[in-house]
C-alpha cells in the first residue's frame, strides 16, 4: 500500500536533545545507559527483558523498561514506557484499510514521530538504566529508517545493542552463520556496542550449548563444523565467516535463559564493563 511509504525520516522535525534535565537530577557526570534488546521474531526478546529487569530489581538496580512494539498484545512485564499509548495498530488498520502487516509497517515508521513523547516518559521514569524491548519483527526496527533514528535520538548515554541468537535455531553451523550474518547487518545499521546472547539455552542439552559457544569463542571450531556441511551451504558459510572476520566483529556469545535466569550474572558483568567501566548502574 502506498500510504505505508509516505514517511521520510529526513523530512521530520529534528528534536533537540535535552540531556541537562536528567543530568541535573542524577548528577552531572553520571552515566545513564540505555540498552536495546534485538533479535528475530520469537528469539525471546520480551521474556528476556522481563527476566533481566526483574533480576536487576532484585539486585537493587534502578531500571525502567520500555516497550517499543506497537503490535504486541500481551507482554510478560509491565512497561514503564509503552509505545502502544501513542501508536495503535488496530486504529491504523481501520483508518487506512490496511491488513495486519501493512499496519505493523506503518506503525513501526510512526514510532519515530513519537520520539518526543517516549523521551519525556523515559525521563519521567528517572531510572539509572533503561531496557528497551524492540518490535517483535526485527526488520521493522533494524531495517527501516525509524530504528536507527530512534536509537540516535534518545538522549541517554552510553548505548548498547543486545542481539539474541535463538539457541534452538542456532544448533547447526549453517543457521549459526546465518545468524552471525544478520547480527553483523544489525551492527551495520546502528554502529553501537553490541553484545550477543544465546537465548533459551535451557531448551538445549548442555553439550549443544557448549558446542555453540565454542563456535563463537573459537573460529577454528566453527570452520571445522562448516567443513562438514554439504555443497552450497558449506561455501556460503565459509565465505560469510571470512567476511565477518575481515571486518573484525567479535562474536562472544553468552548463554542465557529467561526461564532459569542462567547467564544473567555473566551478561550483567559484561554490560557493566562496556557501559560503566565495571560500576553498578545504581550505587
Ligand atoms: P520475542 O518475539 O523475541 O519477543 O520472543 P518472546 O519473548 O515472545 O518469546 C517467544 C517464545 O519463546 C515464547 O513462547 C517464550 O515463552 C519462549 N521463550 C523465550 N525465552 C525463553 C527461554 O529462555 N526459555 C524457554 N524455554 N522459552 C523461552
Amino acid at each position: 500500500m502506498l500510504i505505508v511509504y509516505r514517511y521520510h525520516i529526513s523530512n521530520r522535525k529534528v528534536i533537540t536533545p535535552k540531556p541537562t534535565q536528567t543530568a541535573h537530577r542524577k548528577g552531572v557526570n553520571k552515566k545513564m545507559p540505555i540498552i536495546f534488546i534485538i533479535g528475530t521474531a520469537g528469539s525471546g526478546k520480551s521474556l528476556f527483558t522481563a527476566a533481566f529487569s526483574e533480576w536487576l530489581k532484585m539486585s537493587k538496580q534502578d531500571v525502567a523498561v520500555v516497550n517499543l512494539d506497537p503490535g504486541t498484545l500481551k507482554l510478560p512485564y509491565s512497561p514503564d514506557v509503552d509505545i502502544r499509548n501513542y501508536v495503535d495498530v488496530g486504529n491504523l488498520m481501520e483508518k487506512y484499510g490496511l491488513g495486519p502487516n501493512g499496519a505493523l509497517i506503518m506503525a513501526a515508521d510512526l514510532i519515530a514521530d513519537e520520539i518526543e513523547n517516549v523521551t519525556r516518559d523515559i525521563e519521567s521514569a528517572n531510572a539509572d538504566l533503561v531496557l528497551v524491548d524492540t518490535p517483535g519483527q526485527m526488520e521493522l526496527f533494524a531495517f527501516r529508517a525509524s530504528g536507527p533514528y530512534i536509537v540516535n535520538e534518545l538522549t541517554r548515554e552510553p548505548k548498547a545493542m543486545v542481539y539474541l541468537f535463538d539457541a534452538v535455531f542456532s544448533i547447526n553451523p549453517f543457521n549459526y552463520v546465518s545468524n552471525m550474518f544478520l547480527s553483523a547487518a544489525v551492527y551495520n545499521r546502528f554502529f553501537q556496542p553490541q553484545v550477543h546472547l544465546l537465548s533459551k539455552c535451557d531448551l538445549l542439552p548442555r553439550k549443544e550449548v557448549e558446542k555453540i559457544t565454542d563456535w563463537a569463542a573459537n573460529p577454528r571450531a566453527l570452520e571445522d563444523s562448516i567443513e562438514q556441511l554439504e555443497g552450497a551451504k558449506r561455501l556460503f558459510s565459509r565465505n560469510i565467516l571470512h567476511a565477518i572476520s575481515q571486518i573484525g566483529l567479535k562474536f562472544m556469545l553468552i548463554p542465557v535463559s529467561a526461564k532459569t535466569n542462567e547467564g544473567l550474572i555473566n551478561f550483567n558483568t559484561t554490560l557493566e564493563r562496556i557501559l560503566t567501566g565495571g560500576e553498578k548502574y545504581t550505587s
